[in-house]
């Protein structure tokens, strides 16, 4: 399997002049042949394929004088470019014709000077050192290796954020390191409230890096907001917002990968409801609180993670009614509005907490979605489960 490894730097003057040249390459090649496409298109022609692109907007391109710097810079980050698009085409063609998973794919757009800007290189274009990269017609990179490359990778991309942020990031191919097996299993609930509910009770809350510094972000948005678009100190207001938005996407991810590597740790299989992120995020109320959370990256964190460790990962549908149904007695309860924390169950009355009352559905369902029967089988009770109810009944008698 292949996974990523990332390293900041922190390329000198003469060095970022060049990435910048080089970023402005990559991104004229991808436009100009897309633009090309598009034209393509609109005459219902089938779309160029890339060893005819490659020949017109980067052979040919660097005859004319309008863009002979093309070849001032490494000619391989512009084939990966027209690579990309073509990945991009393909990922677009697929899922409109339905062979694709998840949520539909929107066809390549123009790349932006103002966003993060990015170049491949692969083998022959870049050179691994004890402390310096050398990047073809870039030069040689300092980087301190945070840790280790576990092997040769096979392609670093070079990567400038919008908060001015060099990064190189290498793909390695990795054997997955099968930890010893466990008996555990878990259904996880995520919530806004908690983050994350867990079949067993535990509850994980979720750093909130915007809410302690709501003040700072009003004061740096009422600043930029001042000054005049395109001026030096309207980029310098810019980056400063940046900034403030690297520091909270890093505490997140952070927090995110010190939950997914803990669960998938001590967990066989792990079961996660399929949350209709891109639906909840339309609902503006929600929005910041769940943008603030990231569901969608904890998923991915997992999935990876489940395949590094050779662990069992599974999502069940979102219409499985996690929340209502009695993970005691099975009993549908009917909607619950999301006030409502505590519920008791009309048919056996075990009182529930309603997230750890989700989780352990999520858990059962994504159990049963391995038998043949589905949705439709027998309710499998585990002994877990089984035992979380008796506790549950227990609460309600010592209650009374
Ligand atoms: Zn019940």
């Amino acid at each position: 399997m292949k996974a990523r490894f990332k390293y900041r730097i922190y390329p000198t003057p003469g060095q970022k002049n060049r990435l910048a040249k080089l970023f402005g390459c990559v991104r004229v090649v991808w436009n100009d042949s897309l633009a090309y496409c598009q034209e393509k298109y609109t005459l219902r022609e089938k779309k160029p394929i890339n060893s005819d692109l490659q020949k017109l907007f980067i052979t040919q391109a660097k005859k004319t004088e309008e863009r002979e710097w093309l070849s001032e810079v490494s000619a391989i980050p512009l084939q990966q470019s027209l690579n990309d698009l073509n990945q991009a085409y393909q990922n677009f063609f697929q899922s409109t014709k339905g062979q694709r998973k998840g949520k539909p794919v929107k066809p390549p757009k123009f790349k932006s000077r103002k966003s993060k800007q990015t170049a491949r290189f692969t083998k022959g274009g870049f050179k691994v050192g004890q402390h310096k990269v050398y990047l073809a017609k870039v030069g040689k990179l300092k980087i301190i290796w945070s840790r280790e490359l576990p092997a040769a990778p096979s392609s670093v991309t070079v990567i400038k954020d919008s908060a001015h942020r060099y990064f190189l990031s290498f793909v390695v191919e990795i054997q997955p390191e099968i930890l010893p097996q466990t008996d555990n299993s878990v259904g996880i609930d995520l919530g806004i409230k908690t983050f994350a509910t867990f079949s067993d009770g535990t509850k994980v809350d979720a750093p909130k890096p915007l809410k302690k510094r709501i003040k700072k972000y009003r004061k740096l948005s009422k600043s930029l907001s001042k000054k005049t678009k395109g001026s030096k100190r309207y980029e310098k207001a810019r980056a400063r917002v940046a900034k403030f938005h690297a520091k909270l996407k890093d505490t997140r991810t952070d927090f995110l990968h010190k939950l997914s590597t803990k669960i998938i740790r001590e967990n066989q299989t792990v079961v996660l409801e399929d949350l209709n992120v891109s639906g909840m995020v339309k609902n503006r109320k929600l929005s910041r609180a769940i943008s603030d959370l990231g569901w969608r990256t904890f998923r991915t964190f997992l999935e990876g993670k489940a395949e590094k460790y050779g662990r069992d990962f599974r999502v069940i549908s979102r219409w499985e009614p996690t929340s209502q149904t009695c993970s005691c007695c099975g009993f549908k309860g009917g909607k619950l509005d999301l006030q409502v924390r505590e519920w008791e169950c009309l048919s056996c009355g075990a009182k529930h907490d309603r997230d750890e009352n989700a989780a352990i559905n999520i858990l059962v369902a994504g159990g049963q979605s391995e038998t043949k029967n589905g949705r439709g089988g027998k309710r499998k009770t585990t002994a877990k489960v089984a035992a979380a109810c008796e506790t549950l009944t227990h609460r309600r008698a010592t209650a009374r």
